[in-house]
């Protein structure tokens, strides 16, 4: 829901703050260009609403805007009372790191989340993040990495392999430490947000939690950043509602991820989920949430991660998240995902070749498209 107001009006802005509180709601300012500012109001807004009239009354309020989609708080574009439309900014989601740097995911530049499935070793974590490291100062792009790892694993087959769960989790805490990078990590019990959050930097629900509503409330209550997976077989709107489950409980820090999904097509092992570019599209016009893909657990196989990459740049995403081993002789060691994942040396050259793209291709895809995210 959005309100706009004349600026300086402090007393009508601390009557919407004070009702916005009524509702369990919190509000957001984002200052505009000429001499009105927008009042944001995030969370179940239902009884915020209902108050319409007394809020246009107020002086100095111009407009009040309501999303039409069951997914008020994430919608690109929302409508007055007399039905004009009103788009949105899209949001920036900020991850600060200890070395200082802030990570902007959706401010227009590449987020180069990397890392391992899954922290196994301590060498073997602390290697990759000192090389993502190396990297992101060799290429100019620290402030736009982020470490992943997944301590907790959600498995298909029950005797696979599950991660090392707590240990794994300090083992990304000293790869953040010896790097100054932040990182991501999966969360899949409600009960251990708290736990889990206080660690990590960001908080990833995976394909199969999905649609866990009560996690998602959870996460959205936690309130640190999300990354929100697709779930395999979820339809578009389905994800966004998802995404409003977390932004529902006043937390709007989430970064969409396409990964595939399981289709008629993906048998034979050719590809293990099947990409759905046109999704990044279709997410940045219909939320203002930023967007990454994952095109390691589309692909399944290491030789074809890098194009899969790509062509999710061609499709102006915010970012990737991508798997990687610190050396070769360890995929032989590796207990998840060991054949998708890159080495640091081949991950290097494809952030380099994002680089280029950026600097040499997109402004020609601006020019032939126009603004991506009119
Ligand atoms: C992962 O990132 O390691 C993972 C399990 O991803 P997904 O939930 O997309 O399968
Ligand atoms: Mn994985």
């Amino acid at each position: 829901m959005l309100i706009e107001i004349e600026r300086g009006r402090r007393h009508t802005l601390q009557q919407i703050r004070d009702l916005a509180a009524r509702y369990g709601n919190r509000i957001e300012i984002t200052e505009g260009t000429g001499v009105f500012d927008t009042i944001h109001v995030i969370g179940d807004t239902r009884g915020f609403g209902e108050r319409e009239d007394y809020v246009r009354s107020l002086p100095g309020v111009r407009a009040f805007f309501r999303a039409a989609s069951g997914y008020a708080n994430i919608a690109r574009t929302i409508r007055g009372k007399s039905g004009q439309a009103q788009r949105r900014e899209r949001r920036i989601v900020e991850v600060p790191g200890l070395d200082g740097k802030v990570r902007r995911i959706g401010a227009g530049k590449h987020i180069f989340l990397v890392g391992p499935d899954s922290p196994q070793t301590l060498e073997q974590t602390l290697a990759i993040a000192k090389m993502a490291r190396a990297i992101g100062e060799r290429l100019g792009v620290l402030d736009r990495m982020i470490l992943r790892g997944g301590a907790f694993k959600p498995r298909t087959r029950p005797n696979d392999w599950r991660g090392l769960g707590m240990k794994g989790i300090a083992m990304l805490d000293a790869a953040r430490e010896e790097s100054g990078i932040p990182y991501a990590t999966e969360i899949m019990d409600l009960n251990r947000v708290d736990e889990i959050g206080a660690h990590a930097d960001m908080l990833q629900i995976g394909t199969r939690n999905a649609q866990n509503f009560d996690l998602l409330e959870a996460v959205g209550r936690f309130g640190k950043p999300v990354i929100l997976k697709r779930g395999f077989g979820n339809e578009i709107e389905e994800w966004f509602y998802s995404a409003e489950y977390v932004a529902n409980q006043g937390n709007l820090n989430i970064v969409l991820c396409e990964r595939g999904m399981k289709t008629l097509f993906t048998k034979g092992g050719y590809c293990r989920n099947q990409p759905d570019l046109n999704a990044i599209t279709h997410a940045r016009k219909q939320t203002i949430l930023p967007i990454i893909f994952d095109p390691s657990h589309v692909a399944g196989d290491y030789r074809i991660v890098a194009e899969n990459l790509m062509a999710s740049v061609a499709h102006f995403v915010d970012g990737t998240i991508t798997e990687t081993l610190h050396e070769e002789a360890f995929r032989a060691e590796q207990l998840c995902d060991a054949a998708q994942a890159l080495t640091m040396e081949s991950y290097e050259a494809i952030v380099q070749a994002v680089l280029n793209y950026e600097e040499k291709v997109q402004p020609l895809m601006r020019r032939a498209i126009g603004d991506p995210d009119a």
